[in-house]
């Protein structure tokens, strides 16, 4: 049995997320800790952020670990204070998800996510209620902080020349699509020495603005008040900010992987190094950062999987095509703040407007389709798969990724839902079109076939 998922311990309030159930999984992080440790705990603006942190305290407590409650901070803030100042660290998030969810995310004392290892520790306590409860005089001590989004702030800043930026006076728009960045992101961009305009900045856990996810059909008001006001950029965050998607000056959405490749070409530029990403990151990536003397490597999809991968490679850089970048001079976790600061300051260096700097990548057609798969046909699905396409050029380091000079394809199940990934990436559109509808069709009759 699993308690945690792809990105933490997610579930509706109500229906997964009650009081018991949530102070069962104090109680377990709390035993796997040892007595007097100290957590960091903060929470996004969800309803109910209070509530769930509430229970997880209260059977922290119950162990005899103690609690530093931080407020309503972004993702990567929580992370790095934890890094700072703890022993262990809880965000009460569920990122992007609709509004009636919240989750549980567990943070290493080193800032990073928890590897799935120290995961299944907890998960082993807690399946097997062997809980220790301390005697009523050792029962955790409790503390309220604050700051730890100003520390946050500061830190951002030390990584970048704020000086030169400042020089800019940039006009930035920013959507915190009511979530944890309100207390964060703006104030950046103030200190950044930006006319700040903000939109969706106060923090309300029903999201009035829009859905907290940042894609395109969500951030329309965002386009068109960046071209309105001819500001220089936009920016929106997801819920508890670990990641920064941008707009234009012209209010075009700009994907992630562009922003990813736009980053790591500025820091192999300057630096060469070692560059880390999933396989499902576009070849552009590759194409900007070899050119620069730079190397990558691979790995499984997942933002955790990057992070510790980058620790061990000593990279230099890293992130996902989903706007979740890695600096490690900052922490090894994605930073949506740390994206932000970073791509002002290579405006503020080359002097080019963003959509200039965005028009010199290489352009590659994407696209992303899924495949309805039931959960106990995956491993089955795959293995066909290995088999059907063992004489092609494919890496297998998660799902199958069939290579070409100019295109490839990645198929892959998907960890969270019954479905299987098809990403696949082209030179032109109708090569684009020609190898999904290959692969859909292949994967399809696959998954027919095993029954
Ligand atoms: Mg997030």
């Amino acid at each position: 049995m699993r308690l945690f998922g792809t990105n933490g311990i997610r579930g509706k309030i109500r229906e997964d997320f009650k009081p018991d159930f949530l102070a069962k999984i104090g109680l377990a992080i709390g035993t796997y800790l040892s007595p007097g440790s100290w957590v960091i705990i903060g929470s996004d603006t969800r309803v109910s952020g209070n509530m769930v942190k509430s229970a997880v305290i209260s059977g922290l407590l119950a162990t005899g670990v103690n609690v530093i409650d931080i407020g309503i901070a972004p993702t990567p803030a929580i992370q790095l204070y934890t890094k700072n100042h703890g022993d262990f660290g809880i965000a009460i998030t569920a990122s992007h998800n609709p509004p009636e969810f919240n989750g549980v995310k567990c943070i290493a004392p080193d800032g990073t996510e928890l590897p799935r290892n120290e995961e299944e520790k907890i998960e082993e306590i807690f399946f097997s209620s062997r809980f220790r409860l301390v005697s009523w005089k050792d029962v955790g001590r409790y503390t309220i902080a604050h700051g730890a989004n100003e520390e946050y702030i500061e830190a951002v800043l030390s990584h970048v020349n704020v000086e030169k930026i400042r020089e800019r006076k940039f006009t930035v728009v920013i959507d915190c699509a009511n979530g944890a960045s309100c207390f964060t992101s703006p104030y950046l961009l103030e200190k950044l020495g930006c006319r700040v305009i903000s939109l969706n900045c106060q923090p309300d856990g029903t999201f009035p603005g829009h859905e907290s996810e940042p894609k395109p059909q969500n951030l329309g008001d965002l386009m068109a008040l960046v071209k309105d006001v001819r500001a220089d950029l936009g920016v929106a965050h997801d819920g508890d900010a670990d990641r920064a998607i941008f707009v234009d000056e012209n209010g075009r959405f700009i994907h992630g992987d562009k922003t990813l490749t736009l980053v790591a070409r500025e820091i192999a530029k300057k630096n060469g190094g070692k560059f880390v990403t999933p396989v499902s990151t576009s070849m552009a990536f590759e194409e900007v950062v070899k050119k620069y003397g730079g190397e990558v490597i691979y790995t499984r999809v997942g933002a955790p999987i990057v992070a510790r991968r980058m620790i061990e490679e000593h990279a230099i850089f890293g992130g996902e095509e989903n706007g979740g970048l890695i600096f490690p001079e900052h922490q090894y976790c994605r930073d949506g703040a740390m994206a932000l600061a970073k791509i002002l300051e290579i405006m503020a260096e080359s002097g080019k407007k963003l959509s200039t700097l965005i028009n010199e990548l290489p352009s590659y057609y994407q696209g992303k389709i899924s495949v309805k798969c039931d959960n106990s046909k995956k491993a089955a699905v795959l293995e066909k798969l290995k088999e059907k396409l063992k004489n092609e050029r494919i890496n297998t380091m998660d799902g199958v990724k069939i290579m070409h000079e100019d295109w490839w394809v990645l198929i892959r199940p998907s960890g969270t839902e019954p479905i299987y990934r098809i990403y696949a990436e082209a030179k032109s559109e109708e090569k684009l079109h020609e190898i999904m509808e290959k692969y859909r069709k292949m994967l399809e009759k696959i998954i027919k076939d095993i029954s």
